[in-house]
């Protein structure tokens, strides 16, 4: 506000006297200072976006013909056209024709994976070729080319639920940065087994819960350092003891007032979780359709179900292309990959000759079908149960796996999720609204309004028609600042 009035009392002056414009513009800055200390405050920048169909993320009717007046970083108000009083000075976009909605959110990804078996030594080790101590600690000191990939896709947040205790440094250094989406992490994961090759020995993603201890004493650790849940990876649901250390963790996670996520892929899994207070169970019942009473375990709980319906196939798709079978697919018009990972799943198929790719396991890979083989019945059967229950959902890719890439991949999920039968309006608030809730932070952002952060993405075509046209986007804006997405990626 400050410049618009220095700018009006100064055209004034200029009306009133003939100063030159050198004088003109010392009166324009002194008096800028002026009022600038006088009220404390800072210059602020005003823009408004003006004439799109707006999807708020709350669900319902779209706004036609809108208004959006943006402050700096945060949303200052949204509405029809003229709702809004804009003042001179304010940048003007116009959006007439085009679709907003809330910047989007992939609920479930891991920042220590690159999409490709180098991160995976467990499921194929290519530590020859890509030495794991080398790729790791490259993931912890570049996670900013994810970033631009994630805003060139128009996801504005993320969710790391498992990786290196690095991960939680991230929500913090990604919150400070102007061009980096929101992150909340979980940290390392808890877990049954002793351990994986991408344990290092000083940093690790498993932890082996063996006693109570260890599961109370990593939940303070982790809540410490300010993580955003802690993750079990798989209980135990019939072994006793077990379960008795993943319930004292669990009344650890809730003294704490962090948040209990479980990876769980069996119906029974999956209850046992619920009951121990989960509040985010990721990956689907695999093994068996639900029953009445999980659902009602997931309503009194109010846990959210994160699907990952692609993930799966992706490490089928991955072996696929390391197999020299078929190329691994990058559908990717806006150049939002990063020149690194382009370069890791193009050179793929140079593991041909692997050890991993006997005659049997190529036969296999040989016998799948992408077209119809990315997800499973039961899982769809599964998804759509909880959805017309009225279950809370997220979208969540899975990103980093190998096959599942960061930023892209989000589409493929959601267009999965719509084939399970959920509506393209009601994937748009899981997509959004639901996956803040999941981060935590839906006071911040998830939904367009007033005094939100400013996250938003703009597209040719309306997502509510089919959710595949969120791949029209051409816009994405972070915290007040809007980029053209084919500007984003920088490396
Ligand atoms: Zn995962």
């Amino acid at each position: 506000m400050n410049v618009i009035i220095a700018l009006f009392i100064g055209i004034r002056s200029l009306d009133l006297t003939t100063m030159r414009i050198r004088t003109f513009l010392t009166l324009i800055i002194s008096i800028t200072l002026f009022i600038g200390c006088s009220s404390g405050s800072t210059e602020h920048t005003y823009l408004v976006i003006k004439g799109a169909t707006v999807f708020d993320g709350n669900g319902g009717q779209p706004i036609e013909n809108s208004e959006i007046l943006i402050r700096d970083n945060a949303i200052d108000c949204i509405g029809e056209a003229g709702d809004c009083s804009v003042t001179m000075g304010t940048e003007v976009v116009d959006a007439a024709g085009k679709f907003i909605t809330p910047g989007l959110i992939d609920a479930h990804m891991h920042f220590f994976q690159t999409g490709f078996f180098d991160s995976r030594p467990d499921a194929m080790d290519l530590n020859e070729t890509y030495p794991f101590t080398e790729i790791a600690a490259y993931q912890e000191r570049n996670p900013e080319r994810y970033y631009d990939t994630y805003l060139c896709s128009g996801v504005t947040g993320v969710y790391d639920v498992g990786g290196m205790s690095w991960s939680v440094a991230l929500q913090e250094q990604a919150e400070e940065n102007p061009k980096a989406p929101h992150v909340a992490a979980a940290g390392p994961l808890l877990t049954p087994v002793p351990g994986a090759p991408f344990d290092l020995p000083s940093d690790r993603v498993l932890v082996q819960l063996d006693s109570e201890e260890t599961g109370v004493k990593m939940v303070q650790y982790m809540s410490a350092l300010g993580s955003t849940g802690v993750k079990f990876w798989m209980i135990r649901a019939d072994d006793e003891d077990y379960m008795s250390r993943v319930r004292a963790a669990a009344d650890e996670i809730e003294k704490h007032d962090n948040q209990m996520i479980v990876h769980a892929t069996t119906l029974e899994q999956a209850k046992a979780a619920v009951k121990s207070g989960a509040k985010l169970l990721v990956h689907s019942v695999q093994d068996r359709l639900i029953d009445e009473e999980f659902i009602n375990l997931m309503k009194e709980q109010g846990t959210i179900y994160n699907p990952t319906l692609i993930v799966g196939a992706g490490y089928t798709v991955a072996f696929r292309g390391a197999a020299d079978i078929a190329p691994i697919p990058i559908t990717d018009p806006n150049g939002c990959v990063d020149q690194r990972t382009r370069e890791l799943i193009t050179t793929a198929s140079q593991f041909k000759d692997h050890p991993r790719m006997s005659e049997a396991f190529k036969d296999r890979l040989q016998a799948f079908d992408p077209d119809t083989g990315m997800s499973s019945d039961v899982m769809l059967q599964n998804l759509k149960r909880l959805y017309e229950a009225g279950i809370p959902i997220v979208v969540g890719t899975d990103a980093g796996n190998p096959g599942t890439l960061h930023g892209i991949s989000i589409y493929d999920e959601m267009e999965m999720m719509q084939e399970a039968g959920i509506d393209p309006n009601d994937l748009i608030v899981m997509a959004t609204k639901n996956g803040a809730m999941a981060m935590r932070r839906e006071d911040d952002f998830g939904t367009l309004e007033k005094d939100k952060l400013a996250n938003l993405i703009i597209l040719e075509s309306n997502p509510a028609e089919d959710i595949s046209n969120m791949r029209s986007l051409s816009h994405v804006m972070i915290k007040g600042k809007l980029m053209d997405v084919t500007t984003v990626q920088r490396h």
